[in-house]
């Protein structure tokens, strides 16, 4: 059984076309900036069967069109990778699309089974300098800059997605730095970057929680051409999402 913290339907946001996304419960992360607060603990959400997952991708099917499918978010989706194996079996052999989108950070038996079977990875990279990965996540990214030298391996298809934090993630020099390190992979198709806001915000004070990017203010358009015009030089697409 997997568990499942939410489950969002005609998502144009995770993968190509429209798609089932699901949230699954727990990451091993903790964001400065996570706009899913509330799926970081790792205890909780609701057990879901194989059967109700095909059950609802096959009643969606109808809007999924040629691209979509289904995306498995969370938290991160590749802590409960046992869990999430043979639920990937069962609708990749009713012919399904499937996405993961993860952090990158955990890489074992079951997540590299998962990582054959899936179409896409969308791939966070939260930080190229490791202590400001540290000081953004909690934990240094040594493993997920491992991961994406897997996903090239196996030449599994790639978006990368990275938000872009004023004052914390959008220093030029690190900007070419990312392009310079990840840029070189043939297998990512594209890199998306992700604007900052503050919309889950509001989930930390519930859980109790300080909200430690306070008065950092979303993006100026200005911001974001600029780090468009750096990326788009090492990358083959580069997205505003
Ligand atoms: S990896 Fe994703 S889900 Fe986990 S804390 Fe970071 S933003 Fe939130």
């Amino acid at each position: 059984m997997l568990r499942v913290h939410s489950f969002e339907s005609l998502g144009t946001y995770d993968g190509p076309g429209i798609r089932l996304v699901v949230f699954l419960q727990g990451c091993n992360f903790k964001c400065l900036y996570c706009a899913n607060a509330d799926t970081i603990e790792l205890k909780g959400g609701t057990e879901t069967s194989i059967e109700e997952f095909v059950s609802m991708a096959k009643n969606q099917k109808p809007f999924f069109g040629k691209k979509g499918g289904l995306t498995f978010s969370g938290g991160e989706p590749l802590v409960q990778a046992k869990q999430l194996l043979p639920v990937v079996k069962a609708l990749k052999e009713e012919g399904f699309h499937i996405c993961i989108d993860t952090n990158g950070s955990i890489l074992n038996d079951d997540v590299k089974a998962v990582l054959e079977l899936v179409d896409i990875i969308l791939l966070d990279i939260k930080h190229i300098n490791n202590e400001q990965h540290q000081l953004l996540t909690g934990k240094g990214n040594e493993k997920t800059m491992a991961f994406v030298n897997y996903l090239n391996e196996i030449n599994k298809p790639v978006w990368l997605r990275y938000v872009l934090v004023p004052g914390y993630s959008d220093d030029q020099d690190h900007l070419h730095e990312l392009g310079k390190k990840l840029g070189v992979y043939n297998n990512i198709e594209k890199l998306e970057i992700q604007p900052y806001h503050e919309l889950g915000a509001h989930k930390y004070e519930h859980l109790g929680w300080e909200y430690k990017l306070k008065g950092v203010k979303a993006n100026t358009p200005e911001q974001l051409d600029k780090a468009n015009s750096i990326l788009k030089n090492y990358f083959k697409e580069v997205v505003i999402n």
